[in-house]
């Protein structure tokens, strides 16, 4: 797998004031306007989406967004925000969802899917800031760059780049973009990266991203991956990015 390279973020490029339209192949462009031409693209079909006022100022608490990412592993949003809901209802605090009867944690989250799975690796997770940072608190990761707030979530068992990317773009207002099953599939499928592996992908993806524009990029990338670039049958025929996709014109 190949590592991502996070000292290349601080060199993207700059947001372009215009990119021309072209129904040129996006992998016929050249590199440095590949992804400015699909940003551009997917605002004019899909919006340019803004993060809700109530996550910018002050920053959610990270605690909640990462024990929040876990419960979204391998589940719907609806299933993991009803889990994380029942959660925060019925403990009072995370010392308290730490100090829990791991049967009772799991049976609380257990519309996120996996619960008794989840349970343990949300306690590791607590024992494991707990015991390495003395509370029950995250607030130290924003002192700290990108490199050295995702080496730290990291190193926490349970916790990989898609979620420790997200726990920096939802939490901290970031400017990465998390490689989710829709991010890869649709990003290799529009030529933009060849890689086997979402991880792989991150690493392929990010230094193309213009400064500021991650978070575009990755919702309206997963816009797209729901609505219309879906995995067994993607609808192509109806697919605005159709003419500079090499996948979908041999469709
Ligand atoms: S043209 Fe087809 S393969 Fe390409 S992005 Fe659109 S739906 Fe996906």
């Amino acid at each position: 797998m190949v590592q991502p390279r996070l000292d290349s973020l601080s060199q993207r490029p700059p947001v372009p004031a215009k990119v021309a339209e072209s129904p040129t192949l996006l992998t016929e462009l050249p590199p440095a306007d590949r992804i400015e031409s699909l940003l551009m693209r997917l605002e004019q079909c899909f919006g340019i989406p803004q993060q809700a006022p109530d996550r910018l100022s002050p920053r959610p608490d990270l605690l909640d967004e990462l024990v929040g990412a876990i419960l979204s592993q391998n589940t719907t949003d609806a299933n993991s925000s009803r889990a994380f809901r029942t959660l925060k209802a019925a403990f009072p605090s995370w010392e308290v969802v730490l100090a829990a009867d791991p049967a009772d944690l799991a049976q609380v989250i257990r519309p996120g899917g996996l619960a008794h799975l989840k349970a343990a690796r949300i306690q590791e997770i607590l024992a494991a800031i707990q015991e390495r940072q003395g509370s029950l608190s995250l607030d130290f990761l924003r002192d700290l760059d990108d490199a050295g707030a995702l080496d730290f979530l990291l190193s926490l068992k349970g916790v990989g780049l898609k979620t420790a990317t997200c726990v920096l773009l939802f939490g901290l207002g970031r400017d990465l973009c998390p490689v989710d099953t829709h991010v890869h599939r649709v990003a290799n499928r529009l030529g933009l990266v060849r890689a086997k592996h979402p991880d792989d992908t991150f690493a392929q993806l990010s230094p193309q991203i213009p400064r500021g524009k991650a978070y575009s990029l990755h919702v309206n990338l997963i816009r797209l991956g729901k609505r219309i670039c879906k995995t067994r049958m993607p609808e192509c025929g109806r697919c605005p990015l159709r003419p500079t996709c090499p996948s979908g014109r041999q469709r």
